[in-house]
Parts: structure tokens; C-alpha cells; sequence
């Protein structure tokens, strides 16, 4: 089923941590040229490219910001010179800066729209072009259990998570006729340093609302996106895949 992704391209955004780096090496594992970047932890970013250096496909990796569109098209400009092609963009960076809207600073709002939602429009209108031209192409964004939800202290990022799937469904209506499917994943509560961040006594309760027991593994979203990724998943498109243990079902 996975033979597929040997020629295939794949660019990942904060591939160096958590979910995104399970994309990178799910992918790479599967045969494919993987590509991700990362904000500013060069010490993670190299332990990717180590973990992943004995599988059959390649890893190299960036270091830019995603909320910077001249970064974002220099980075893609470089890949697409190097690898003449990007079959399938992962948009997955993301940050919280979590507090209630009372509290909340214009500087909190403004990173995490920056980072989680422009980032996406960035990197998306960075190789849209190309990808038509190509006639075939996967593009999948990461959401969040929380833009369906809501979630006291995270207005901002709530925000953004919803604004993604509205972005996906209306981009994947743009290119659908070019076969290119836009899909968003949204995961639950995964062990990552993002939810690392969470207070024990907010964890239990978390824990308590899950039907499946626990916290979902960073391996269980990238399973998902890859197989979104495949040519067996070419007439699903607009679609939000919630993998969250049960905690909400759409
Ligand atoms: P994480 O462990 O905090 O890792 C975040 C990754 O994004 C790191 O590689 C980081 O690079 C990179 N990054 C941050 N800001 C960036 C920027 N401006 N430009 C480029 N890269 C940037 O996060 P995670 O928990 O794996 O979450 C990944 C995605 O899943 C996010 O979109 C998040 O919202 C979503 N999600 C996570 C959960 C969860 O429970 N963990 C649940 C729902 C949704 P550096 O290390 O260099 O900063």
C-alpha cells in the first residue's frame, strides 16, 4: 500500500518535536524525500535526522518561521530546485500561549494566529501554484479537538484550529479539479511537549472526559496522515479526521 511513497516529496512543518516529527519519520520509513523545518531547537531537529538516517527514505531539514512568508518561499524555492517537485505539504507547526481572553495580550493573540493560521496560508500559498501545475497533490492540516470544542484559556488557538478547517475545505473546493485533496487531522490530547505544559490536576481531568483511558501516541496522528497522503485516500478531500480516543465525535 505504502510503495507508493518512494518518489514522493513530502514537506512537514515543526517536524523536529512531537506530532510533526512522527510525520517525518512515519514518511521516511515509508520511502518518501521527507523536508521539515523548525522554529529555533537545533538539538531536536538533529536528533530527527539521526533517528531516521537507516530508513529508506531521506530526511533534511530547515530552520525558518512559518508566520514569515519570505522565509517560507525562500525554503520551498530551495526544495522545489533540489527535488523539482512537492507531492505532499504537512502543515503541522503550531504553539499555544494560553491564558483567558481577560488576561489575554495583544502580542498572545498575535503569535498564535501568526504561527498556527498565516503559517498555513504561507506555506500553502508558497506551492499551490506548482501543485496544480502538477495535477496531483496532498495537502494536510493539522487541526485540534479544540477548534471544535472550545477551551477555556485558549481563545486564540481555538481560533486558529477552526480557522484551519474553514481554510481546508474552502482551499480543497480551489483545487479539487487538479487532483489535490485538502483534509484536516485533529487530534485529542497527545503526549508532546505542547501538552507536557498542562497542569497534573487539568490532566486528570482531561483524562477522565476520554473514553479510550489516555492520551493519544504522536505515532496514532501520523498513521492517519499518512494514509490521507496515499492514492487509496484521493476521494476523501474537505474532510476533518478527529482522532481524539472519543473525547469528541463530530
Ligand atoms: P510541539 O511538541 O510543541 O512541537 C511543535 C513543533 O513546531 C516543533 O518542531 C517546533 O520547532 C515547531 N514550530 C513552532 N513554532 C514554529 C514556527 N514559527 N515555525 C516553524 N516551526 C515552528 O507540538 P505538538 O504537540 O507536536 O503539536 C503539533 C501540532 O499538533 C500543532 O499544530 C498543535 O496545535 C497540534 N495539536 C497538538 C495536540 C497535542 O495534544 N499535542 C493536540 C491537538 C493539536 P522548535 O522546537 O524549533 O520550536
Amino acid at each position: 500500500m505504502f510503495e507508493e511513497f518512494k518518489d514522493k516529496v513530502v514537506v512537514v512543518t515543526g517536524g523536529s518535536r512531537g506530532i510533526g516529527k512522527a510525520i517525518v519519520l512515519k514518511f521516511a520509513s515509508l520511502g518518501a524525500k521527507v523536508v521539515f523545518n523548525y522554529a529555533s531547537n537545533d538539538e531536536a531537529a538533529k536528533k530527527v535526522i539521526e533517528e531516521g538516517k537507516d530508513y529508506s527514505g531521506t530526511i533534511e531539514c530547515f530552520k525558518l518561521d512559518v508566520s514569515n512568508f519570505p522565509q517560507v518561499c525562500e525554503f520551498f524555492e530551495k526544495i522545489f530546485d533540489k527535488y523539482g517537485a512537492i507531492h505532499i505539504l504537512v502543515n503541522n507547526a503550531g504553539i499555544t500561549r494560553d491564558t483567558l481572553l481577560a488576561r489575554m495580550k495583544e502580542e498572545e493573540w498575535d503569535a498564535v494566529i501568526n504561527v498556527n493560521l498565516k503559517g498555513v496560508f504561507n506555506c500553502c500559498k508558497a506551492i499551490i501554484s506548482n501543485m496544480m501545475r502538477q495535477r496531483w497533490g496532498r495537502i494536510i492540516n493539522i487541526g485540534s479537538v479544540i477548534g471544535s470544542m472550545g477551551n477555556a484559556g485558549q481563545v486564540n488557538y481555538a481560533a486558529t484550529k477552526a480557522g484551519i478547517v474553514g481554510f481546508s475545505r474552502s482551499l480543497a473546493k480551489e483545487v479539487a479539479s487538479r487532483g489535490i485533496t485538502v483534509n484536516v487531522v485533529a487530534p485529542g490530547f497527545i503526549d508532546t511537549d505542547m501538552t507536557a505544559k498542562v497542569p497534573e490536576k487539568i490532566k486528570d481531568q482531561i483524562l477522565k472526559a476520554i473514553p479510550v483511558g489516555r492520551f493519544g501516541k504522536a505515532d496514532e496522528i501520523a498513521n492517519a496522515v499518512s494514509f490521507l497522503a496515499t492514492e487509496s485516500a484521493s476521494y476523501i478531500t474537505g474532510e476533518v479526521l478527529h482522532i481524539n480516543g472519543g473525547l469528541y465525535m463530530g
